[in-house]
């Protein structure tokens, strides 16, 4: 449906969730894929996957809260394929707890994977962008919690990092739009991932109600009625990735059934 035939692109936190529906979705498109996450076995699991369906995947581990990690990253992605022509940055991490009881090493921990990583990819992998001449596609991992903080669950830096990402979003395609590259970010309600599992057991606990009730809460304010799956955000990701969507930049799109319009 989105041609990506003779595309490289490259995901962060591919090992499970949304991370691996989306390499699979672009590799399913035409794409070449590099699957990344910190789970090394997770990706080259996946990267198998994805290459016995007939396309062409690696897979390889990286912490890309760690600037030499990318770099290598990068490296390898660029001497196997030649190129990367889209780049998504996926991986995030979340903390259920109130932001006057984080410690400064949790407020760091969150801030290096959901915002400072986002810019070190782009860094390392947008320039041979910029040089090919060719354009290209950066998609960032935003959220709802990165529009309005979450009336669910203690997530207050989650959010505010969120936030950040869409602000990081624009700056980039102000920064890259002359090169031809379209920066975009994905903006999920409530994904069935095991993030979500987390927020769900977590927040009620603190609250001291039963697993499962955030979950039922958050339903019922949904007008479309459920939650998404991660290959339902990886069709719109794969939007972003493609020619389809090249008059779009600096955008944050959500997909929350309703449950954020703004
Ligand atoms: P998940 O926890 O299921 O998967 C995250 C992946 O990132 C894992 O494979 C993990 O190993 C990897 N990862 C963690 N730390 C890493 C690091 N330092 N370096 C590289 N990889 C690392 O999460 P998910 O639900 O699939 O979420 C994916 C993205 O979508 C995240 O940015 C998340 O904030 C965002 N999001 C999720 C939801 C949801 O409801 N699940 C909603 C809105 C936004």
């Amino acid at each position: 449906m989105y041609d990506l035939i003779g595309k490289v692109a490259l995901v962060t936190g591919a090992g499970r969730g949304i991370g691996q529906a989306i390499a699979a979705r672009l590799a399913q498109e035409g794409a070449a894929v590099v699957v990344s996450d910190i789970d090394g076995g997770r990706a080259e699991q996946v990267a198998a996957e994805i290459s016995a369906s007939g396309a062409d995947a690696m897979g390889w581990l990286a912490d890309v809260t760690r600037a030499d990690q990318i770099d290598a990253m990068t490296s390898a992605a660029l001497a196997r394929f030649g190129k990367i022509d889209i780049l998504i940055n996926n991986a995030g991490i979340n903390l259920i707890k109130p932001m006057l009881t984080m410690t400064e090493a949790e407020w760091d921990r969150l801030f290096d994977l959901n915002l400072k990583s986002y810019w070190m990819c782009a860094r390392a992998i947008a320039p041979q962008m910029v040089a090919r001449g060719q354009g290209g596609k950066i998609i960032n991992a935003a959220s709802k919690a990165g529009k309005t903080p979450s009336r669910y669950a203690p997530i207050g830096a989650y959010s505010t990092s969120k936030h950040g990402v869409i602000g990081f979003t624009r700056s980039l395609a102000m920064e890259l739009a002359p090169s031809r590259i379209n920066v975009n970010c994905f903006c999920p309600g409530i994904v069935d991932t095991d993030m979500w599992e987390q927020i769900d057991r977590e927040a009620a606990a603190i609250a001291g109600r039963p697993a499962g009730s955030l979950r039922e809460q958050a339903l019922s304010d949904i007008p479309l009625g459920r939650v998404d799956t991660p290959a339902g955000v990886a069709k719109l990701v794969a939007f972003l990735a493609s020619a389809e969507s090249d008059y779009m930049t600096g955008q944050s799109v959500n997909l929350t059934g309703g449950l954020e319009m703004h």
